[in-house]
């Protein structure tokens, strides 16, 4: 894999960069705005180095056509207050509008173009639609360099197919996260833990079935541990439950116990009838969570336990809030799961949390980013890492 440092001299030079500008938005002010930050450093290098950047990202879910509301107007703000350096946002993605921004560029300065995925060519099943995307962007560049970790994971154009089109180097943000997971996955030091939760339960218990084979120890919170409880045979009265994943996760509790990795489920649960930030929430025990009651966090001796969990661990991998972190009277389980990761972290584990809800939910909760090894910026892409796939805007760089 090619470094920026590889391509040569830049000044002057036009460099095409994917970042990952999908921050979360509320009308158009950005709640949380991690991923711009992360992308500063090559933005930094590229610019101190007098190269011409120009930057595709996507922002949203557009439907292939322009959408006021996915607009990146908000990110090219933000992004020229951080870098401190002039950001031209383009009209459109690829039109006389880029065209025109990307001519005007003088050394050092930078050209957003507008939210790729205006265009349906980006995430065309269709081979042949996203080549002719791909040689769109690579008429206005000279270099690429993939810096969207939140989507290597991805088929797309301005991800995999480009770089079959330029010369092309891995980004420094792609290039940290990918040495941070491969610390995690290749050998890890032990005892090696995984935290999993979160609400995205099937995309997650793939993961589970690559961990059991790697991992010493699985805790099991968020959404995911009300399908372990029903595993188990227990009740979860109107919790989060995929029961068409039952039959896989008591397989997972099977494996588990013939590879000697502890899967570590909490013992009590913080339930309230409805999922409302004041709705009236009680402990009960894990096995006997009542009918019409939902499961909203993990309970304080399983905050303990988690914890204890996690003081020894040497690796330790966060994917997924232990609960509905964002009502604080359910915050506690993942407050518990932040801090247990903060202290082992300081006592010398390394530590990756991974999950877009998780790295917010660490910086909502008031913690130092720098407690923690590394936060990816990457949800998808850093489970698909664990699971052991193959990540195609990763590979193609290495063909
Ligand atoms: P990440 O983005 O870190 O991968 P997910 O997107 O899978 O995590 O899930 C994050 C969401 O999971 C949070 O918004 C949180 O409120 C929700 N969540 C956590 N625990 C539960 C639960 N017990 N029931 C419902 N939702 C939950
Ligand atoms: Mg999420």
């Amino acid at each position: 894999m090619k470094k920026i440092e590889d391509l040569g001299d830049l000044r002057g030079k036009r460099v095409l960069v994917r970042s990952d500008f999908n921050v979360p938005l509320d009308g158009s002010t950005i709640t949380d705005d991690g991923r711009i930050r992360a992308a500063l450093p090559t933005l930094k290098g590229l610019v101190d180095a007098g190269a011409k950047v120009i930057i595709t990202a996507h922002l949203g879910r557009p439907k292939g056509a322009p959408e006021d509301k996915y607009s990146l107007a908000p990110v090219a703000l933000r992004l020229e207050e951080l870098l401190g350096a002039k950001v031209t946002l383009a009209k459109d993605t690829i039109g006389d509008s880029a065209k025109e921004t990307v001519a005007n560029l003088a050394d050092g300065e930078v050209a957003l173009l507008e939210n790729i995925r205006f265009d349906a060519r980006e995430t065309s099943k269709v081979d042949e639609e996203r080549e002719s995307l791909a040689d769109d962007l690579a008429a206005l560049a000279d270099f690429y360099v993939s810096d969207g970790f939140g989507v290597v994971h991805r088929k797309q154009a301005s991800v995999y197919d480009i770089a079959k089109k330029l010369p092309s180097a891995v980004g420094t943000l792609v290039l940290k996260e990918v040495e941070s997971l491969k610390m995690a996955t290749d050998s890890p030091a032990r005892p090696y833990a995984v935290v999993l939760g979160g609400s995205k339960v099937s995309d997650k218990l793939g993961v589970i079935g690559n961990l059991l084979g790697k991992a010493d120890r699985l805790l099991i919170g968020g959404g995911m541990l009300f399908t372990f409880l029903a595993a188990k045979g227990y009740s979860v009265g109107s919790s989060l439950l995929e029961e068409d994943q039952i039959d896989t996760v008591k397989g997972y509790l099977e494996t588990a116990e013939k590879n000697g990795v502890e899967i570590v489920l909490p013992v009590d649960i913080i339930v309230a009838p409805e999922f409302k930030a004041d709705a009236p929430a009680t402990i009960v025990a894990a096995d006997s969570i009542p009918d019409g009651q939902m499961g909203l966090d993990i309970g304080p001796e399983s905050q303990k336990l988690f914890a204890e969990k996690l003081s020894d661990a040497k690796t330790i991998v966060w994917n997924g809030p232990a609960g509905v972190f964002e009502f604080d009277a359910f915050a506690g389980g993942t407050r518990a799961v932040a801090q247990g990761i903060v202290d082992a972290t300081a006592a010398g584990a390394f530590s990756v949390v991974g999950g877009g809800d998780s790295a917010a939910a660490v910086r909502i909760l008031g913690f130092d980013e720098a407690g923690f090894s590394h936060i990816s910026t990457g949800g998808g892409a850093s489970l698909e890492f664990l699971e052991g796939k193959e990540l195609p805007g990763i590979a193609i760089l290495d063909a």
